[in-house]
């Protein structure tokens, strides 16, 4: 069910036709999002945030089926947690596909994909038809918003448009596992739990080894 109004939805399509970074609710945090694919969109993040370029991008996807188009040689063990958990707060580090550019992954060649539970998020993916990334709206080194005033308290007249999504339900931003290694490992413990991805893998997850 569509719920921005067509002009809303429009204004956010073309802003992010024309390169620039919106604010956009998702179930974890607010995100400063941006086209993915197109290095000058990616920049607008970085510069907005003063977030270092090598420091990679989260890629958002409207669903799971959009793996195998940014990501090179999906593993089994991704598409049992995407089914498992997406939409929702779990972000998978995998082998980077050849469409995203570098720019999005601070020059490596993996890429942190996931599908976010919020349905203004996933109406502007789905409309849009290409990945967002969309790090957390705010100055770096400062909180993580999760309001829309926040996100305007913080980065004001820099964003064009801050949709608003009310309070994000979780607030805390995603668990990310590591899958392009033997053995699945944590990287940033979150909303979603070892335990848990243990369950549905049946093998174990290492633990994040603090280099995050
Ligand atoms: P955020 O700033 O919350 O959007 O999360 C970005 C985090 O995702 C980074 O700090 C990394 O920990 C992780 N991340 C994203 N892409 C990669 C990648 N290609 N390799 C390793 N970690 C990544
Ligand atoms: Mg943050």
């Amino acid at each position: 069910m569509p719920v921005l109004s067509p002009p809303e939805l429009e204004r956010a399509l073309s802003l992010l036709r024309a390169g620039e970074a919106i604010g956009l609710p998702t179930e974890t945090v607010y995100g400063l999002a941006a086209d993915a694919l197109r290095p000058e969109a990616t920049a607008r993040i970085f510069a907005i945030k003063g977030r270092p370029t090598n420091h990679p991008l989260i890629l958002h996807l409207a669903d799971a089926s959009w793996l195998d188009d940014y990501v090179a040689d999906v593993p089994e063990r991704a598409r049992r947690l995407a089914d498992a958990f997406w939409p929702g707060p779990l972000t998978l580090l995998l082998k980077r596909g050849e469409r995203v550019p570098t720019t999005a992954t601070g020059g490596l060649d993996t890429v942190a994909v996931r599908v976010p539970n919020h349905p203004i998020a996933l109406e502007v993916l789905r409309a849009y038809g290409r990945p967002l990334a969309a790090p957390s709206a705010n100055r770096f080194g400062s909180v993580s918003p999760t309001t829309r005033e926040h996100v305007v308290a913080d980065l004001g007249s820099d964003v064009p448009l801050v949709l608003d999504g009310g309070a994000c339900a979780i607030g805390l931003e995603s668990t990310i596992v590591d899958l392009t290694r033997e053995s699945p490992r944590l990287v940033r413990p979150g909303g979603i739990s070892a335990i848990e991805l243990e369950r549905v893998l049946g093998e174990a997850v290492l633990p994040a080894d603090g280099t995050e």
